[in-house]
């Protein structure tokens, strides 16, 4: 799934993170192979503008709205500590201080702040 996308280098820390749910590589449809841009659903992508950070987790929300797993996905970002869009939220690391990430679509209506340990890129 692409979900998960991004990984920036940091320093390494050994976590252990539960296998995303096989319903969410199977039915999610940001799993679609080749559909959808690259990092679409990352929390930030290196060189965007905000402009365009803003319209991409727009976009990605949209999906996420029509996504079959939906609540599935946001469940499973929640429980572990995810950063990125889930179930058309915007989980950000809780260390960001960029205004846009507390106005970005998905916010409104369960935005999470959170200490994030994996997967999309903060
Ligand atoms: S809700 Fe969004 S991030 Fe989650 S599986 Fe569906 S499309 Fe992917």
């Amino acid at each position: 799934m692409s979900a998960g996308h991004d990984r920036r280098s940091r320093p390494y820390a050994v976590i252990y993170l539960p296998p995303l749910p096989r319903e969410l590589t199977e039915n999610g449809l940001c799993s679609v192979p080749g559909l959808w841009p690259d990092g679409l659903w990352d929390f930030s992508v290196p060189n965007e503008t905000p402009g365009e950070r803003r319209e991409r987790r727009e976009l990605a929300v949209r999906v996420c709205q029509e996504c079959p797993v939906q609540k599935l996905c946001a469940r499973y970002a929640a429980e572990n500590r995810q950063c990125g869009i889930w179930g058309g939220r915007v989980f950000a690391p809780l260390a960001s201080s960029d205004s846009e990430d507390t106005d970005s679509p998905g916010r409104e209506g369960g935005g999470v702040r959170a200490p994030c340990r994996g997967a999309k890129s903060a």
